[in-house]
């Protein structure tokens, strides 16, 4: 029986989840294990542990547990700023005129302004509680560092995040947040690792990378005393934290009495997606349930409805392990795009695994057709979202309007993952009529698969 659903349901703290869902517990085929570059043997815990701290560790390569406690400390923070809200969007069900249910998860509602906090507050967690002072990390838009410093900040650790310099000159305020919280923000490349040097002697002007700034927040952690390296995205670990989000809506949509018939993300490296569809994708493995889940990325980095299948590096500098997963390969650098959290050449090998399986569809939309989802939505829902998160509004939107036709009243949920308010810039660009859609040519394309790494397989 279906209750009366408000505009916003919140979970009581007794209703609140106490443990993460690890989704590959669910998986009878499991993800492909990532490779040491050394030896092409599958990681080992040991070949890890000079990287992460130990607890994360154990996360990453067990894909056989499904339900990870979450530690005291952990929970007493995500009360600051969970349940989020799952927003009934009325207003834009009735502006669209369809029959469709629209819910949407919304994750913007801490200073980091998106999802990226769920992980960032586990990952500082561990790090503390292993005696560590110091985190390293490298961050492109600013998200992912603005997060990690709010969690470094509450747990006394010291953090030093690397960000890509064009983004350091173009966001000063995003700089400004992370100083906030006491994290020291360096640009890169910078004068204070060899791989930071070595780029600058070649192109004293450049504006960074993103592979760039991870090769030297790793040299960074590996060469400091009790300092470890953290990453926002891709790993198995993030996509565990992040399925908070899925288990909340799974509570919520069990008090509402509703289940959803369609489930969209946007997916960078995927870790908002992966923990958005953790429970209901078990449910649709053991047929129990049976819902459609859309992955949106942008036409400018489509490393789903594009890329390949193949073992490749997580960063740019091929120091990394290697994953198997949909990418454009490592050396793709993608046109500039103004979501910057979706310009990730690779995807969450959890995923690839399940679109490869036909488990997950995937769509890409231009960049001008997405903010102008942003827009409407704005207008109607008054949450000003972010450009990653409006990739998810244009598919809603689409599917809603095709309910319209087929006057089917299906239950759609999306996950709003962030607000735009550090990407007035791009919205600017929109207004003014001079945002380009640049997409990537096949040629362009064959020539970064050229260069994934052969293993010989
Ligand atoms: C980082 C980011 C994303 C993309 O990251 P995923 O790991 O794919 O979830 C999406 N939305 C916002 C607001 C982000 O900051």
């Amino acid at each position: 029986m279906m209750k009366n659903i408000p505009y916003r349901f919140y979970l009581t703290e007794e209703q609140m989840p106490k443990a993460w869902y690890n989704l590959r517990s669910a998986m009878k085929d499991k993800p492909d294990p990532m490779l040491n570059p050394a030896t092409l043997k599958p990681v080992t815990a040991d070949d890890l542990r000079p990287v992460f701290c130990d607890e994360l560790v154990r996360q990453e390569l067990d894909d056989s547990t499904d339900y990870f406690p979450i530690p005291q400390p952990i929970l007493d923070l995500y009360r600051v700023y969970r349940p989020s809200p799952l927003i009934r969007a009325y207003n834009l069900e009735k502006a669209l005129g369809t029959p469709a249910k629209i819910y949407y998860k919304f994750e913007g509602n801490n200073t980091s302004g998106s999802h990226k906090l769920n992980s960032a507050i586990a990952q500082a967690y561990y790090a503390k509680a292993q005696g560590l002072t110091t985190l390293t990390t490298e961050t492109g838009a600013g998200q992912w560092g603005t997060a990690l410093a709010e969690a470094c900040a509450s747990f006394g650790l010291d953090l030093t995040v690397y960000m890509v310099k064009g983004s350091y000159n173009q966001k000063p305020y995003r700089k400004d947040v992370m100083h906030t919280f006491g994290a020291e923000v360096i640009a890169s490349p910078s004068d204070t690792t060899n791989a930071g040097r070595a780029i600058l002697a070649g192109d004293p002007d450049t504006s960074g990378s993103l592979g760039c700034a991870i090769s030297e927040a790793v040299e960074k952690a590996v060469t400091s005393e009790n300092c470890r390296y953290v990453l926002g995205s891709v790993l198995n670990q993030v996509l565990l934290h992040q399925s908070i989000i899925g288990l909340e809506c799974y509570e919520a949509f069990q008090q509402i009495g509703d289940y959803p018939d369609l489930i969209i993300g946007c997916a960078g490296g995927g870790s908002n997606l992966g923990g958005l569809i953790a429970p209901f994708m078990r449910d649709k493995l053991q047929n129990k349930a049976d819902p459609r889940v859309i992955a949106v990325e942008p036409a400018s980095c489509p490393s789903l409805t594009r890329g390949r299948y193949a073992y490749d590096f997580c960063d740019t500098g091929r120091i990394t392990p290697m994953a198997k997963m949909y990418t454009l390969g490592c050396g793709f650098i993608p046109a500039p795009n103004h979501a910057g959290g979706l310009r990730y050449h690779g995807m969450s090998p959890v995923l690839s695994k399940l679109y490869h399986d036909g488990y997950i569809e995937a769509r890409s939309y231009k960049q001008t057709e997405v903010f102008d989802a942003a827009v409407q939505f704005a207008r109607i829902e008054t949450i000003l979202p972010a450009p990653e998160s409006s990739h998810a509004i244009r598919a809603a939107i689409d599917e809603a309007l095709r309910c319209k036709e087929t006057g089917e009243a299906k239950t759609i949920l999306f996950g709003l993952t962030g607000t735009g308010y550090f990407d007035m810039a791009a919205y600017t660009l929109y207004y003014d009529g001079k945002m380009t859609d640049r997409v990537p040519t096949d040629a362009e394309l064959e020539a970064a698969f050229a260069k994934l790494p052969d293993i010989g397989a």
